[in-house]
């Protein structure tokens, strides 16, 4: 079932009327079935008020929309702890990891590090037994 907000194009009343599918809502128009309920005219068109149906289905996209903001707020409060605590290398990442790991006397492995590598550089970092963690990174100008 579908609600359709009618109006009467000859006397602008409008009014609601369920329908069992808008293919019906057609089939009743063509068929001269609609007519207005106040003058009586079979010039009916649907006004521009949305239907229930479609109604439903906004709400549940801003319900998933409100659920990604909240994901990304908590991914902006991570990144931001990771750029407080972290040193940030850039595209320098897999050479700071290494020369961390390797020389243990590295001013910077008081701290650690945190920047950009391909998928490739973190398994080749893992693979040497360096640990590498994957972060998903909410970039500030997408807003
Ligand atoms: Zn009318």
């Amino acid at each position: 079932m579908i609600k359709y907000a009618l109006q009467c194009k000859n006397c602008k009343q409008e009014f609601e009327s369920w329908f069992g599918s808008s293919k019906e809502f057609d089939r009743l128009k063509k068929m001269k079935l609609l007519n207005c309920q106040n003058c009586n005219s079979i010039n009916i068109e649907k006004s521009l008020m949305a239907p229930n149906l479609s109604n439903a289905k906004k709400i549940k996209l801003d319900e998933n929309y409100n659920r990604f903001k909240e994901v990304k707020k908590k991914l902006k409060e991570y990144n931001k702890f990771v750029k407080q605590n972290f040193d940030f290398v850039g595209e320098n990442f897999v050479y700071e990891a290494r020369s961390i790991h390797y020389n243990k006397n590295n001013k910077k492995s008081k701290k650690g590090i945190y920047g950009k590598a391909s998928l490739q550089d973190v398994k080749e970092l893992k693979d040497e037994g360096i640990e590498t963690e994957m972060i998903p990174w909410i970039d500030d100008k997408e807003n």
